[in-house]
């Protein structure tokens, strides 16, 4: 039976991406009648055009890897090449069923869904589909959407976004990407793979330059054994396309040519044109600027994800929307703890981390008063069995707490699970060292790093 539909809500959400939908569903669950506005589709970028697909095309790539390597392990086996029609399917296998996963989740909590761009008209209402609706709260969750350069013109074909790269048909026989962050690194690892020459263009000097050095250095490592180019302390300077694909120029008179480019140099807040300043919501280079509570200066109304200027992450968003929902409901909430996030590249090898780095440490506590671990993963038996190298570095506050755990390897970002724990905790490395991980597994590395840091190493030398 179809209800009058309601025009008045307790919580008015416009965006519905990994933000906008936590706090819908969390709302929801506390009783509060919910609306959710959405120009696009419910899941946003994270369930279509991030997180979920290019994991797929990740798990494609470390098939191919395998089929490649079967000899490596005694398997005969062979790569005959990337059937992109088929990864294709494969992904979007994946993102079509959770995206109806989460229709029906949506639905299940009665969360009104309004089709339709829409525009905060005041500190209550937002016009969308010639509708104006109104909340006793709302929340903004317009998300991102990728960054270029002035003069750096994206035409979709040659010069591409993450959104385009997605979306191809065909495996570049060579690509540059501009940017070696995250979103860089994993197509990088994706396209060679699947057999293209890449190269990486980055003006920072290290590849996933908010990572602790030691990870980028390991990570560079790893991608010069598996043939990944990069140019590191390059700044960008021009594109030109060519007959065959483009031609991209650098600061220092570097020219590198191939049949794509991919522009991967981050992602700019979706906030122009949508009343946001007409109704007084204070901003900062284009982010929504909000308190520890993800509150704005106009009191009804709150931001969450990637529109605030915090860590541009799915889980972010969760968090945030979630803290949001709460909040409303009139619940005891604590701000987010950003250093607490645990963070993943899913690049072969992936890197993940959580906590802070030992240069922020340093700065943090003092140089003296800060002690660091690193455990090779060379002395782990899972990590062997992988034929995975990589290392696990603990930042840890002289006599205290572990503050940061960095892990490069095959599979790293299964691991950060127990790091997040380990460091939301608090945990003494002697405390950790207590516990008893299972061999041969790669979280035993984990284990070994704190007794080695506990000063009871067992597979290490020292
Ligand atoms: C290639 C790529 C890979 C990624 N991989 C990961 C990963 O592995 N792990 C991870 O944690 N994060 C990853 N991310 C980041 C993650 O996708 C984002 O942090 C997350 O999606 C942010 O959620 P959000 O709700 O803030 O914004 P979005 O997901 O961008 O959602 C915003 C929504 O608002 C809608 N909208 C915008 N304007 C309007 C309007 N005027 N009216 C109505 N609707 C509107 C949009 O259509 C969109 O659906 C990745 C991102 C990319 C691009």
């Amino acid at each position: 039976m179809a209800e009058q539909a309601s025009t008045e809500f307790d919580v008015l959400i416009l965006g519905g991406g990994s933000g906008g939908y936590a706090c819908a569903l969390r709302a929801a669950q506390l009783g509060l009648t919910v609306a959710l506005v959405e120009k696009d589709k419910l899941g946003g970028t994270c369930l279509h055009q991030g997180c979920i697909p290019t994991k797929a095309l990740l798990h494609a790539a470390e098939v191919a890897d395998l089929a490649r390597e079967g000899e490596q392990f005694g398997v005969r086996s062979t790569f005959e090449g990337i059937d992109m029609a088929g990864v294709n399917a494969y992904k979007d296998g994946v993102v079509s069923k959770l995206y109806k996963g989460l229709q029906g989740l949506v639905k299940s909590r009665k969360i009104t869904f309004i089709e339709g761009e829409g525009r905060l008209s005041s500190a209550t209402t937002v016009d969308a589909a010639g509708v104006r609706y109104s909340g006793k709260h709302i929340v903004l969750a317009t998300g991102s959407v990728p960054r270029s350069l002035p003069g750096l013109e994206i035409d979709g074909a040659r010069v591409i976004t993450s959104d385009h790269a997605l979306r191809l048909d065909r495996v570049p026989a060579s690509a540059i990407i501009l940017g070696g962050g995250v979103i860089g690194v994993e197509f990088a690892s994706v396209w060679k793979s699947f057999g293209s020459e890449v190269t990486i263009v980055e003006a920072l000097p290290h590849l996933v330059p908010l990572e602790d050095e030691a990870t980028s250095k390991l990570l560079e490592r790893a991608f010069r054994k598996r043939g990944i180019a990069f140019e590191l302390g390059a700044r960008f300077t021009g594109v030109e396309t060519t007959e065959k694909g483009v031609r991209v120029s650098t600061e220092n008179d570097k020219q590198i040519e191939a049949e794509v480019l991919l522009v991967a140099i981050g992602r700019g807040p979706v906030s122009a044109n949508l009343g946001y300043e007409e109704v007084g919501v204070e901003m900062e280079r284009g982010f929504v600027k909000v308190d520890a509570l993800c509150q704005t200066n106009v009191p009804t109304i709150s931001a969450v994800g990637d529109l605030i200027p915090t860590l541009q992450l799915a889980h972010v968003g969760f968090a945030e929307g979630i803290l949001v929902a709460e909040r409303i409901a009139g619940l005891d909430v604590v701000p987010i703890d950003y250093d607490g996030v645990p963070r993943v590249t899913y690049s072969e090898p992936e890197v993940a981390s959580v906590g802070i780095t030992e240069a922020t440490a340093k700065e943090r506590y003092g140089a003296d008063a800060v002690e660091t671990l690193t455990y090779d993963l060379a002395g782990n038996g899972k990590s062997q069995i992988l034929k995975t190298a990589g290392a696990i570095k603990l930042v840890r506050q002289s006599g205290g707490p572990v503050v940061g755990v960095h892990i490069v390897g095959s599979r790293a970002g299964e691991l950060v699970s127990e790091a997040q724990l380990i460091y939301n905790w608090e945990a003494l490395p002697s405390e950790v060292a207590q516990l008893i991980h299972a061999h041969p597994t790669q979280g035993e590395a984990l284990g070994e790093a704190h007794l080695a840091l506990a000063g009871k190493a067992l597979h290490a030398h020292g």
